[in-house]
């Protein structure tokens, strides 16, 4: 049994078009010490299916329409509010894609951290202060007694990405979610929260979900891939069975936007195209507009999520030998 096990959630949105599908019977797991990376551009359902682990879809207008979400064999879907509540931050938690909107204000980083101690220990508050400085030199902040005294505003944003590393595994949850942690970012910045994330992780054991556009982040950190689009997981497999042989057109094109190493090639490649409003969905392949190899086919009929000889993808043309 995989310590977080996704299967065949459906979650969908009341919307001004009508009801739209957001995520559509995605299955993904990720086991204890290992990274899954779940990557596609925004829109694709990454967000959505962390938001569904961590019991923060908005409901209404959302709705976990069907499909099951189970930590250590206990189904988050039909748990309750109050047990999701224990859960969050203390088994499951969460570092957003913008510390300066998710850290608060107004309070020091030290009390934000010891705050989130206190939710979920039973410790005083001079211990879990304690506890936080400690945990702020952990993540690699330099003077953590003094910078615990500081207020966000007063911290880098590599500083204040740190911090909500800290606090989110102040509890040492048993899964970590990070959305798109390093889009902010410089490079130096961003390379160096790998380094700390991975670093964690073997000290914690943690398993972490890994969410980015960028499938540079995807070879750096995950151990395994999930690749979605239009809310579905279209290529599923092993990181570098996806880098080295990406199946799916999408698969392929994120992959061909990684920059060349070493190459003097500052030119950002996009795949052309985007990606199609929910309510716009048809019945049949979802990235067909954007598809070098679409056929009528396509068009028609919803490739489903199968091995066709390398690993799991969703396309007629690999599943045809066409591509
Ligand atoms: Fe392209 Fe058709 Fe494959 Fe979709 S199913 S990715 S349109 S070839
Ligand atoms: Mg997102």
């Amino acid at each position: 049994m995989a310590l977080l096990e996704i299967e065949n959630l459906n979650v969908t949105f009341n919307t001004r078009h009508g009801k739209v599908t957001a995520l559509d019977s995605v299955s993904m797991h990720v086991n204890a010490g290992e990274t899954l990376g779940v990557v596609g551009e925004s829109g694709c359902g990454k967000s959505i299916t962390a938001l569904s682990v961590m019991g923060l879809i908005p409901m209404p207008p959302g709705r976990i329409a069907g499909g099951e979400i189970r930590l250590n064999g206990e189904n988050l879907v039909t748990a309750s509010d109050a047990r999701m509540r224990q859960l969050r931050g203390a088994e499951v938690a969460m570092i957003f894609q913008e510390p300066m909107t998710s850290l608060n204000p107004v309070f020091t980083v030290g009390d934000q951290i010891a705050e989130a101690i206190m939710l979920h220990q039973n410790v005083s508050a001079d211990r879990a202060f304690k506890d936080a400085v400690a945990l702020l030199d952990r993540v690699g902040i330099p003077s953590p007694d003094s910078r615990a005294r500081n207020y966000p505003h007063q911290l880098s944003g590599g500083m204040r990405q740190r911090v909500m590393i800290a606090m989110a595994v102040s509890c040492r949850p048993k899964v970590l979610i990070a959305d798109e942690p390093t889009t902010a970012l410089d490079v130096t910045v961003q390379a160096q929260i790998f380094d700390l994330l991975n670093e964690i992780q073997r000290d914690f054991g943690a398993a972490i979900i890994m969410i980015t556009h960028d499938m540079g982040a995807i070879s750096e950190m995950a151990d395994r891939v999930a690749v979605m689009y239009a809310g579905r997981v279209i290529e599923e497999a092993r990181a570098d069975d996806v880098l080295d042989t990406p199946q799916h057109p999408y698969a392929r094109g994120l992959i061909s936007c990684i920059p060349a190493l070493g190459k003097d090639d500052t030119e950002l490649r996009e795949i052309p195209g985007v990606v199609p409003p929910l309510h716009m969905l048809g019945a049949g392949c979802a990235f067909a507009d954007r598809c070098d190899y679409a056929q009528e086919r396509c068009r028609r009929e919803k490739p489903a999520l199968v091995n066709h000889g390398h690993h799991p993808a969703a396309c007629h043309a690999v599943e045809e030998g066409r591509i």
